[in-house]
């Protein structure tokens, strides 16, 4: 079958620094045990069954805040995930006397760096990102009276903002046209508002692969987890935006052979934070897939976790 490999995909460099920094911190004997992680330190499943595996413990309960999950950390080394923390949650690490490790990408460091400015500033800010996702949490978390989530125009209606200084940004994962649409509904409420753009350019790039190539496909693979806003965001470009239909899988093995069966060409691309090998075996699978050949309609992979968390971005599937 043929296969359009769209680039880039596959690992930012925040998800390589942040697993570098938690791989790092496993292999350090004088980093204070035990290491546990505050939530996914990339939204991949099988990123955080391989750290498991090297002994760093991730703490996860979709439930419950970044604040409240540092609940079940008493002693040892946390280390704060790629999508960042509110300050509250930094000061009560140190309150509890834990050994803190901050691997907060760089580009959500200045989003929430504007955000504090602002505010300082005397600005109220509307945030445009996914309810219920750590970055935006760690982003109101700077001042939950100033900060505004929100996520859809309804949201936009309810604010009844009274400060004539306001101004606006966003998660850095959201689809780039989404926040546009949504800036210039804030903007036609509050004609005055200020509006920075934080799509992240690894984001963005990944984002414009999936419009210009998906539509040269009949169908998008789409490799990633569901819980990750980036790779969701790529299915449904490709789906509303490119017009191709797409799957998003987390493996192999999620392949469905009747997705296939009827068409001649499938685009492939892959989150920010899907590992680059399990990318690469879906790419192998595709490639020898012949729907005449029962023998090549499934897959079981055979990665472990150290080919999961190989870090070093293969240098085709990765420009950021
Ligand atoms: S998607 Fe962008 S903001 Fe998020 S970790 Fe990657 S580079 Fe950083």
């Amino acid at each position: 079958m043929k296969v359009i490999k769209i680039t880039p995909r596959g690992f930012c460099f925040g998800v390589v620094s942040a697993l570098k920094i938690a791989v790092d911190a496993a292999y350090n004997p004088s980093i204070p045990r035990p290491i546990y992680i505050l939530g996914n330190i990339v939204h991949n499943h099988f990123i955080s069954e391989a750290l498991k595996k090297i002994g760093l413990i991730t703490i996860d309960d979709k439930s419950k805040t970044r604040l409240e999950l540092l609940d079940l950390v008493d002693s040892g080394t946390v280390i704060f995930t790629a999508h960042g923390v509110s300050t509250a949650v930094i000061n009560k690490a140190q309150q509890k006397g834990l050994y803190i490790i901050n691997a907060t990408c760089k580009f959500v460091n200045k989003t929430n760096d504007y955000i504090i400015d602002k505010i300082k500033q005397g600005f109220d800010v509307i945030y445009i990102g996914k309810k219920r996702h750590p970055e935006p949490e760690g982003a109101v978390g700077i001042d939950p009276e100033k900060v505004h989530l929100i996520e859809n125009i309804e949201d936009i209606k309810k604010l009844n903002l009274t400060n004539s200084k306001i101004a606006i940004t966003n998660q850095t994962t959201m689809s780039f046209w989404d926040v546009e649409k949504l800036a210039k509904e804030i903007q036609n409420i509050y004609p005055t508002s200020e509006f920075l753009n934080e799509i992240c350019n690894a984001t963005q790039v990944r984002q414009v692969g999936v419009l210009n190539k998906a539509k040269n496909a009949d169908v998008t693979i789409v490799v990633g987890d569901p819980l990750s806003n980036n790779t969701n965001k790529l299915a449904f470009i490709s789906e509303k935006m490119a017009n191709t239909k797409s799957y998003l899988i987390e493996n192999v093995e999620d392949i469905n052979p009747d997705w296939l069966i009827g068409n001649n060409t499938v685009a492939v691309t892959s989150g920010a934070s899907t590992p680059t090998a399990i990318t690469n075996e879906v790419i192998d699978f595709l490639e020898s897939f012949d729907e005449k050949d029962e023998s090549t309609h499934h897959m079981i992979s055979k990665l472990n976790y150290l080919n999961i968390l190989q870090i070093i971005p293969n240098q085709n599937s990765n420009n950021n």
